[in-house]
């Protein structure tokens, strides 16, 4: 069984082992200091009335206020909730921004609903856990099937409830309703960033560097544009539906047009169909699981034979399949350092919102890098050191701020 949450309770205690953290600061960092779960009517565009079911998790503040996306899914469950709202404290924390976790989500399928369903959907999710967020008390942001739209209609909402137009409330809003230049590539180029450190630390030559990415959504894809613009060979990418493959490299913005023209990735030009199966185990150098949780497991694990694993989703490599890779000496950059792109750039926005300013893409950028950079460089040092896993170094670096933090 995948159970993310006791992933993430598996996890907390393997770090706990190496700091040698007190068992109440253990039990006190498996339970969540709040779990909202939430009932709320939405009228559909048929004139139905449906309920809705919603949650927030806020995992720890002893950092900062919580931080986290809201994902709307149909697969939306407290378990992964929680999993994904501790993982944020130690990505936080890892990022060296000033917040804590926390998530939220909704049950639905948003194929399923009308814009004008999902406007109605957001909003009335905001006023359901509205009292619990706010710019110091947890800020929300996007995840899966969630947009800049979505965020901006909370926004909007909250503003209605509290009188006032608040926008630190929320990040990842759309820049006229006070976003931040860049948020939309931030969570890719962050992990481009990663793997410039780690090419640069292993000695990697982007020219002989194949890359496979599964997963080209927004961070899938921006991941696999910057690193092709680099060099990189990315030789095999994959939607929902398909995986295509070609050894000389794929064009990532031809694929994602080819795929607008044509309704899918299939019958791309110079590009094989293969399974699913067989993208995890490409003889590739780095494999870039982006999409969503459990996608390595202990099924696949064995034959994986990429020297790298760079976690762009959260959550995809269950326990089981992470002790196979280590065994085997594959590297994975866990998903709290790789991807933490997003939320440091989410953080700028709030900062941005909370002191009036407004920086450019550029600007935006470069203080990424260079928070990418040294919390690379933090984790890498400690596993060196120290000799643990990649996880289990980032692990090292935030949970022990998170300790110290809560006094
Ligand atoms: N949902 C994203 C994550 O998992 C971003 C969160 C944020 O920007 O607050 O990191």
């Amino acid at each position: 069984m995948n159970d993310p949450y006791v992933t993430s309770i598996t996890q907390l205690k393997r770090i706990a082992t190496i700091l040698k953290l007190p068992p109440e600061v253990v039990e006190r960092l498996s339970v969540h200091d709040k779990f909202l779960e939430v009932h709320f009517p939405v009228t559909m565009d048929n004139g139905t009335v449906r309920m809705f079911l919603g949650y927030r998790a806020q995992h720890s503040n002893a950092r900062g206020p919580y931080k986290g996306g809201i994902r709307f899914s149909p697969f939306v469950n407290p378990s992964e909730i929680r999993a994904l709202s501790m993982w944020m404290t130690w990505k936080c924390s890892i990022a060296d921004i000033p917040f804590g976790g926390g998530k939220g989500g909704v049950v639905v399928d948003t194929k399923q609903c009308s814009s004008w369903e999902l406007e109605r959907i957001s909003r009335a999710y905001i006023r359901a856990i509205h009292t619990i967020v706010g710019p110091d008390k947890d800020v929300p942001a996007p995840d899966m099937y969630t947009t800049p739209e979505m965020m901006g209609w909370m926004a909007d909402e909250y503003a209605k409830i509290v009188g006032k137009y608040t926008p630190a409330m929320i990040t990842a809003k759309p820049i006229e309703k006070g976003g931040i230049e860049g948020r939309t590539e931030a969570t890719g180029l962050g992990g481009f960033y990663v793997l410039q450190n780690l090419a640069e630390r292993e000695r990697l030559d982007p020219k002989q560097t194949t890359i496979a990415v599964q997963g080209i959504g927004n961070v899938g894809y921006y991941v696999a544009r910057y690193a092709r613009e680099a060099g990189y060979r990315v030789v095999a990418i994959a939607d929902s539906k398909h995986v295509i493959k070609n050894d000389q490299g794929i064009d990532i913005d031809a694929a994602i047009e080819f795929k607008k023209v044509h309704g899918s990735l299939e019958g791309m030009p110079g590009a094989a169909i293969i399974s699913n199966e067989e993208l995890f185990t490409l003889p590739v150098d780095i494999l870039v699981p982006a999409a969503t949780e459990n996608v390595i497991t202990s099924e696949n694990a064995e034959r994986i034979k990429a020297k790298y694993v760079l976690e762009m989703a959260n959550g995809p490599t269950t326990d089981e399949a992470d002790a196979i890779l280590e065994k085997k000496g594959i590297t994975v950059i866990p998903d709290v350092l790789a991807n933490s792109g997003g939320v440091t750039v989410s953080y700028f926005e709030w900062y941005q919102n909370m002191h009036d300013e407004h920086w450019t893409k550029e600007k935006t950028f470069s203080e990424l890098k260079k928070k990418i950079d040294t919390a690379f460089d933090a984790a890498y040092l400690y596993k060196k050191n120290n000799s643990v896993s990649f996880r289990m170094a980032a692990y090292a670096v935030g949970v022990s701020k998170v300790v110290k933090a809560m006094g």
